[in-house]
């Protein structure tokens, strides 16, 4: 398979910060990115919210 080299540009589809950095090509081909720092604490913020309004 012939190899090929793409220049892929991410951003975060929530808040649109630039990805470029944290996306790794993974074994089959794709591209694996980690969601952005800035939701990951959103994303626990949340979560907190969320546990707080259990109790
Ligand atoms: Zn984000």
């Amino acid at each position: 398979m012939p190899t090929v080299e793409v220049d892929i540009q991410v951003w975060c589809g929530t808040c649109g910060e630039g990805l470029c950095n944290q996306a790794e090509n993974d074994r089959r081909g794709g591209v694996s990115v980690e969601a952005c720092p800035k939701c990951l604490e959103a994303e626990y913020d949340r979560g907190y919210a969320a546990r707080d309004n259990e109790e």
